[in-house]
């Protein structure tokens, strides 16, 4: 006791973000690495979510924060792109992804739950390295690079939404299993459509 402050307290990471223009807030907790890598006790947080209702939900909350922070990222991957047919795919997709957030808020709805967002570190990661490729890149290197970032993304999506709709059909949530497996079958088309530019 004592020694490692902050490991009992049993508080989710939370961004207090929300869907309209806020940004996320600093959470003061430790990187997950640092403690998976140190030999010091397991953090209490690191068990607070135990059932698969609570993994569903929380990944809901991943990707919620995540479509929102594509709204924003996507403009700026537009305006970038030179080649006519990304600009397009990047503008059309933007357009996409707000009726995900919908859907999303529907699959809350489904489920008796509020709509929120939880930090995304993956999605923060994959848009800082797009940023950053904007600053680095120009020509035909910025293109090529703008295209593999949006498929990273892509890629990240279709892993979350498999696992999403997958738990929800096991939970017997019918309503959120379609609409999840609907913005799945549009991330696999997006990726598609980007492969073949
Ligand atoms: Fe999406
Ligand atoms: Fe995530
Ligand atoms: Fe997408």
């Amino acid at each position: 006791e004592g020694m490692h402050p902050g490991s009992a307290e049993r508080t989710v990471r939370h961004a207090n973000w929300s869907a309209h223009g806020q940004s996320a807030g600093k959470d003061g907790t430790e990187p997950f690495i640092s403690s998976a890598l140190s030999s010091m006790p397991i953090p209490a947080r690191r068990t607070i979510m135990k059932t698969l209702a609570d993994i569903f939900e929380h990944t809901l909350q991943d990707v919620y924060y995540a479509e929102n922070a594509i709204t924003k990222a996507l403009p700026k991957v537009a305006k970038a792109a030179k080649d006519a047919k990304l600009k397009k795919a990047a503008e059309d997709h933007l357009e996409e992804t707000k009726g995900q957030i919908r859907k999303l808020e529907q699959v809350f709805k489904s489920i008796g739950k509020k709509a929120s967002g939880e930090k995304c570190d993956a999605i923060e990661g994959l848009i800082k390295e797009t940023d950053g490729l904007m600053e680095e890149a120009s020509g035909t290197a910025l293109d090529a690079g703008l295209l593999a970032a949006c498929q990273a993304v892509e890629h990240y999506e279709i892993s979350r939404y498999g696992s999403l709709r997958e738990w929800a059909k096991d939970l017997g949530h019918d309503e959120a299993h379609k609409l999840l497996s609907e913005i799945l079958d549009q991330e696999k088309a997006t990726n598609n459509k980007l492969t073949n530019l």
